[in-house]
């Protein structure tokens, strides 16, 4: 395995296998990686023949109050990792390699930005959707594969891949979770033991909406306020429980299309986000 750190060596691992006819999926990360990377890394390792995973905590998706100082760096564990999945190629570069000077170039992806994650974190999917856009020209995957668990994330690259006709798959896989339900996420080193607790609510509330739905209701403010009693009877605070198209992320008052239900929450100072598909035809969830 190649751990490359500028964009050049990348680029040049990458022709080299192309010449030898491989397919080449990207694996985009901000590394501190856990069981759901590894997911994603195991699918593109079985679909693709050369695999790079992106390592790169980007600082332009990051509010100015946000964790990026404290956003955890493990470079030495994420290798071992990728090494242990097969991975051909890690691409690891410091900010200064995909930011040598100020970026004027921006890809905003409107609409789907603005609620959700977006209402909270302004200029978040920008710096996502550009440095995917980034990422996809220097690597020039085939396939890229992205998790459900970052359901916003992942709409949003598939729509910038349609409207900018990148030419490559996007695949989105389901969203890993520990035994208790608890999505894995980096962030959930933050939580203290208690909080560690407190934090399947998330998870519960969710499987409480599907229980609700499987009854036969669709009133999505139904749905919601019955999410919200869980969460907040938890102890833990909500920030945002929407429930919306699962392509436009328009929202719903009734569950009349696919949807995604999504939420994002604060226990303790942690942000936490989750969410779940419903399917209609034929009805099925996705958690
Ligand atoms: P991140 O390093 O948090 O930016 O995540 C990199 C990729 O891993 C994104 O596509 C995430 O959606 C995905 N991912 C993170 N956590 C999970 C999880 N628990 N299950 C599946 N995919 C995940």
């Amino acid at each position: 395995m190649q751990l490359l750190k500028t964009i050049k060596e990348v680029r040049d691992a990458v022709a080299a296998a192309r010449r030898q006819g491989k397919i080449i999926g990207l694996v985009p990360t901000m590394g501190a990686l856990h069981a759901g990377h590894g997911s994603l890394i195991q699918k593109a390792r079985a679909d693709c023949s050369f695999v790079v995973v992106s390592i790169f905590v980007n600082p332009t998706q990051f509010g100015p109050t946000e964790d990026f100082n404290k956003y955890p760096r493990t470079l030495d564990t994420d290798t071992r990792l990728c090494e242990s999945l097969g991975v051909d190629c890690i691409f690891a570069p410091l900010a200064e390699e995909m930011y040598p000077q100020r970026n004027l170039t921006w890809v905003d992806v409107e609409q789907m930005t603005k609620g959700l994650c977006g209402a909270s974190r302004p200029g978040h999917f920008q710096g996502v959707a550009t440095v995917c856009a980034k990422l996809f020209h220097i690597v020039q995957p085939d396939r890229v594969y992205f998790g459900q668990k970052d359901a916003q994330q992942a709409a949003v690259i598939c729509r910038m891949v349609t409207d900018l006709n990148f030419p490559m798959e996007i695949i989105v896989c389901p969203t890993v979770r520990e035994r208790d339900g608890l999505a894995m996420s980096s962030r959930n080193r933050y939580l203290s033991s208690e909080q560690r607790k407190q934090a399947v609510c998330l998870y519960q509330a969710l499987c409480g909406c599907r229980k609700m739905v499987e009854q036969g209701i669709i009133s999505t403010s139904q749905l919601i306020a019955q999410i919200n009693q869980v969460i907040t009877t938890a102890g833990v605070q909500v920030e945002y429980i929407s429930i919306v198209d699962a392509q436009t992320l328009q929202p719903m008052t009734s569950l009349t299309a696919d949807a995604l239900v999504a939420l994002a929450c604060r226990v303790g100072t942690t942000r936490l986000i989750d969410n779940m598909l419903i399917f209609l035809n034929p009805p099925r969830f996705q958690i």
